[in-house]
Parts: structure tokens; sequence; C-alpha cells
């Protein structure tokens, strides 16, 4: 190499380090601002669920969330978790979260479809994206975004909290063996898929948990949905409605830790990455956690129990109305469009390699 030339490069290289050293020095001012560590001051917050006490799988995976909270924080984030009717009614933790009565909540997103009908495409949505699925949408395809962007009208901060992974499509008294047999059917099932049940001839009607089983049993209902084997078995539905149909309706329902905005923004990013890592474990877990126990709740079913899958005719004529629901609503409500625009055009991507990955793979195994 010539003199002039290895003076001219080391002069870049020198420029290019002396560069280097003032944007990581800039850089490190910046990281120091960003970090905004907690310095051992003890936050508390009050958290609602909609869930009864220690509920298995939902409620225990919220009562884990906190004491993480707790554990990674060295004790400054200091969450306490109440359960459906003990500070908030269960179906007022929104309200009560929005305007800063409380701090947070863990609930089901489909809860909420009267405020905005968008949510409940971010709640899930029937013959759509499985659990797994959903969370991909929102972490990486935009999903999360536009919830967050929703949810802050009413200055509310939206994480992911949790996922049933695919439900039961519910017990039934009598058999289904055409679109016919569900006409004037009464059936417990809430969300979009009570809105296509109610298209395809059934009359979809709203219980709270207490009151399903009676209902069952007296004949004031005929049939019931409710989440899948680990949690139906324990509801006792196996006595009453003998046929037990495989799910469409809610095939990834996704549950949320929501915080008040304002509260959100006033944690240390120390706490905010705490929860924000909590609740990813929560969610992993809960998906997980849900699918042994329904795994093994399924393999200790009674005898008497019947395991059937829909009539053809009933889910080609669900898909149908299902697209008149989601075209009716998006024409009614901007936000649901712009859910619905994003929600699909993950699933048209994710499908085709799905398609040739999962499903495929699937099929050669089974
Ligand atoms: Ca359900």
């Amino acid at each position: 190499m010539k003199r002039r030339d290895f003076i001219k490069k080391s002069t870049i290289v020198t420029s290019v380090a002396g560069l280097s050293a003032f944007s990581l020095g800039c850089r490190r001012a910046e990281d120091e601002k960003n970090i905004n560590v907690n310095r051992g001051k003890v936050v508390k917050l009050k958290l609602a669920t909609s869930w009864p006490a220690h509920f298995p799988i939902m409620g225990t995976g919220v009562d884990n969330f906190a004491d993480r909270c707790r554990e990674i924080s060295g004790g400054t984030l200091d969450i306490t978790v109440y359960p459906k009717n003990i500070l908030v009614p269960a179906l007022e933790v929104f309200d009560t979260t929005s305007n800063a009565q409380i701090d947070a909540f863990h609930s089901g997103i489909y809860y909420w479809k009267g405020k905005n009908s968008a949510f409940s495409i971010f709640g899930g949505m029937p013959l759509g994206l499985t659990s797994e699925e959903m969370i991909t949408w929102m972490k990486f395809g935009g999903g999360l975004e536009l919830w967050r962007e929703m949810y802050a009208k009413f200055n509310l901060y939206p994480l992911i909290g949790g996922t049933t992974g695919p439900q039961m499509g519910g017990w039934f008294k009598k058999e289904i063996n055409s679109l016919e047999d569900l006409k004037g059917l009464k059936m417990r099932i809430p969300g979009l898929g009570g809105e296509v049940m109610k298209r395809l001839g059934v009359n979809p009607i709203l219980l709270p948990a207490g009151e399903i089983y009676t209902s069952l049993e007296r004949g004031t209902i005929d049939a019931t949905e409710w989440v899948g084997p680990a949690l139906d078995s324990m509801m006792g539905f196996a006595k009453v409605a003998p046929y037990y149909y495989t799910g469409w309706h809610e095939p990834g329902s996704i549950l949320e830790i929501t915080m008040n905005l304002t509260k959100w923004n006033t944690l240390s990013k120390e706490h905010q990455a705490i929860i924000q890592c909590a609740t990813d474990e929560m969610t992993s877990n809960m998906l997980q956690e849900f699918r042994y126990k329904n795994a093994l709740a399924l393999q200790e079913l009674p005898s008497s129990v019947q395991i059937k899958t829909f009539p053809d005719d009933m889910m080609k004529k669900a898909k149908e109305v299902l697209q008149d629901v989601l075209e009716e609503e998006s024409s009614k409500n901007s936000d649901f469009k712009r859910a619905l625009d994003s929600y699909n055009n993950f699933y048209v991507l994710n499908k085709k390699y799905d398609d040739i990955s999962t499903k495929n793979f699937l099929e050669i195994r089974s």
C-alpha cells in the first residue's frame, strides 16, 4: 500500500472510530434515559379479573403472572389480583380500568364488542386463526398496533394475557345430523359464533357460568359451549348432554392483561418490560397447560359421552353467513374494517405456508 493511501485510509478509520465513539456515547446517554430503572420504590397495582378466585388455568394463570412480576422485580412491582365481584363485577373491569378506579384487568376481549365491534376480531374469529396464528398476527402482522390504537381511545393499554387453544363446539342434548336439526335450538353461545348460529336458526342465549348446568338440565337450553374438556368436565355437562361436538367457533380465543394507559405511562421502563415478559410467559404457559389438561380430561370423560363433528351442510352454511356478518359489520364500522383487513392479509399469507407445512405434516402424521 502506498503511504498516501495508508494515511488516507487511517484518517477514514480514525474518523469512523471517532464517529462510533461519539455515537456510542450518545447511545449510552439515550440508553440511560430509556433504561429508566425503578430505584427500589415499591409500585402497587390493583388488577381485577372476570374469573372466580384461582379459577383453573385462566385464574391460576393470572395469579402466577402477579407472582412472576414480584419475583422478577425483586418485590418492587406488587400486583394484587382481585377475582371477579370482589372489587369489581366481572364485566365491569374494562370500564373501571378505563376510568382509573383500578389499574388493570384480566379478561376476554370478546366481552367488549359493545364498546367497539372491532374488538371481537382481536379476541378471535370463528373458523379463523388458531391461538398460535392469532399471536403471530398480533405480534408480527400488525394486530397489536391496531388493538393498542383502538384501546387508547378508552385510555387503555392492552397486552396478550393468555389464550385457550382450540375450543370445543359444545354439548348437545340431541344429535345434530343436518342444518335442519339446528332450527329453534336454544344454545348458550356468545360472540361472533353466537351471531353465526343465530343465522343458522339457533336461538343464542347468554348465561352466566353458574346458571348453565341447571338450564341445560331443566331444558331451558338445549346446548351449550364452554371451553374444552379440562374446564367443561368440571361443569358436569356430560351428565345432561351426551353429544360433545368438535370446535369451529373459537379456534384461538385471546385473553388480555390490560392496563390503564396513564398508569402504564407512569411506570418505569423496567417495570413495563417486566410486565411485557410476564404476560408473554403467561400466554405461552396457558396455551401449553390447556393443551395438556384438555388431552388428559378428554381421556377421562365418561364412556356415555359421544364425540361428534358437525355435519358438512352446517359448516358450509356457517362459512357463508360468517362472511355476511363480517361484510355487514365492515360497512358499519371503519375500525372493524381496518382490523379485518389486517387480519385477512395475515390469514392469506399464513395459510399458504401453513398448508404446505403444519397442515401437510399433520395429515402425513395421522
Ligand atoms: Ca367458549
